[in-house]
């Protein structure tokens, strides 16, 4: 197990777009727990490969203490409604804004064990998909906020 360095906002590596992965190698799984073990110590609720300066479409969302949902190659198959709440981001500390998202959506993405998986998100689950996938194509949450917070608004 690895604490890997989760690059900030300005590293031009979150601004590109991350490759889908063809196998599923020791360094994809090992990759992963990697992320799991980061995004602990950093108490966030998803991670992204390329937030860890890898450029592999695979991200990890756990937004209920336990339940760790780990995706390769994740894509949004559909998504329904809208929500407008707070969202920030482990690669910008400190920020919040107001993002508009999808209630809920579906995602299919392949798991470690190489088999594919559908999962629906609706509230927090949907947006966090929606945030992490983002990632993997160079998109901050910031491109996309409506409004960002004073900090004093944040508790
Ligand atoms: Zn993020």
């Amino acid at each position: 197990m690895a604490i890997l360095n989760i690059r900030k906002e300005g590293d031009p590596i979150l601004r590109r777009s991350s490759r889908e992965v063809d196998v599923i190698t020791p360094r994809i799984t090992t990759l992963i727990e990697d992320m799991v073990d980061t995004l602990h110590k950093a108490d966030g609720c998803g991670l992204a490969a390329p937030q860890v300066g890898v450029l592999k479409r695979v991200v990890i969302i756990e937004t209920e203490p336990g339940i760790i949902y780990k995706m390769i190659n994740p894509e949004i198959i559909s998504s329904s409604g809208s929500q407008n709440e707070a969202e920030g981001c482990l690669s910008i500390p400190g920020k919040w804004g107001i993002t508009e998202r999808p209630a809920k959506v579906t995602v299919r993405a392949t798991g470690i064990d190489g088999r594919t998986f559908e999962l629906t998100g609706e509230g927090l689950l949907a947006r966090a998909i929606c945030h992490e996938l983002d990632h993997l194509d160079g998109k901050l949450f910031t491109d996309c906020a409506i409004r960002m917070l004073d900090p004093d608004e944040v508790e």
